[in-house]
């Protein structure tokens, strides 16, 4: 199983030259099985360019296919959907799973993203690609080899946020992101959801230190504690705070390294960059 980063950036785009080498787009994950499935976490501007490659295979034939894994619907983490060529190619087929919010729908906040009130495409009926929306559980579901298990990790009112775990010949990926550990339970099912897995992908924009205006995000500090305690192999940090520059990620990278080195903590620390191919 590979992993292919395409967008690691909160909240909004953020280009600029201070931005490059870890990029400006925000979250989007590929993960590829052994056998060529193609599964894609959340669909943030990063899927745009992830959507352009994929149209250079079997995509362009309309002969596609993409397993799509939504952890909520916030503008981040949605809105690369409706632009790439592939969505609009006759016989690409989508599966779609994700959570529905209070107020409607998860078909119904992509249909409502299309709307002709934002978009020339005026809703989902009118794009090319053959697509479905999977209803979510805690129930195991297969993409090819891969095993997707998924868990309800927030209790954000009206926006619930799932997180995932792709499982292939024994290696797992966990994906976790937006979410603030407020109370212990949500703690220990995080803890036990990335138990042993050979990737943590974690949102951390702020550090415990930055007092800054947030809205429910957990700190670097919480995706280190948490992938220490469940043994993870490598953790990536994601969803980076538009104003955290390439440098000043080096910069937090290294303080947090040197960190786990003198703690002699075994796991291996990263910040998520845009394009890194990873075998996990
Ligand atoms: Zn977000």
């Amino acid at each position: 199983m590979k992993l292919q980063f395409w967008g690691v950036r909160g909240y909004v785009p953020t280009p600029g030259a201070e931005y490059l080498r870890y990029g400006g787009n925000t979250c989007c994950t590929l993960v590829c099985g052994a056998n060529g499935e193609l599964v894609v976490l959340d669909t943030g501007t990063g899927f745009c360019q992830l959507g352009d490659t994929l149209m250079q295979r079997e995509f362009r034939q309309g002969r596609g296919e993409l397993t799509l894994l939504i952890t909520h619907t916030y503008w981040d983490h949605i809105l690369g959907l409706p632009f790439p060529g592939l969505v609009h190619t006759p016989g690409n087929r989508l599966q779609i799973h994700g959570p529905d919010s209070t107020l409607g729908s998860l078909e119904m906040t992509y249909d409502g993203m299309l709307s002709p009130v934002y978009s020339p495409v005026y809703g989902l009926a009118h794009i090319g690609a053959t697509h479905s929306f999977q209803p979510i559980s805690t129930e195991p579901f297969t993409v090819g080899g891969l095993t997707v298990r998924a868990l309800p990790l927030s209790r954000r009112k009206h926006s619930p946020i799932w997180a995932y775990r792709v499982e292939e010949n024994g290696r797992a990926v966990v994906y976790i992101t937006d979410v603030r550990y407020t109370d212990d339970q949500i703690w220990k099912q995080a803890l036990g959801f990335a138990s042993g897995a050979s990737v943590l992908i974690h949102s951390a924009p702020y550090t415990r230190s930055e007092h800054v205006q947030d809205y429910g995000h957990s700190r670097v500090e919480d995706a280190l504690d948490l992938a220490v305690e469940a043994n993870v192999g490598r953790l990536f940090l994601y969803h980076h705070a538009p104003t955290r520059t390439d440098d000043q990620l080096d910069a937090l990278v290294a303080r947090y390294r040197a960190s786990l080195a003198s703690d002699r903590r075994p796991l291996e620390l990263h910040a998520a960059c845009e394009g890194d191919l990873i075998t996990v």
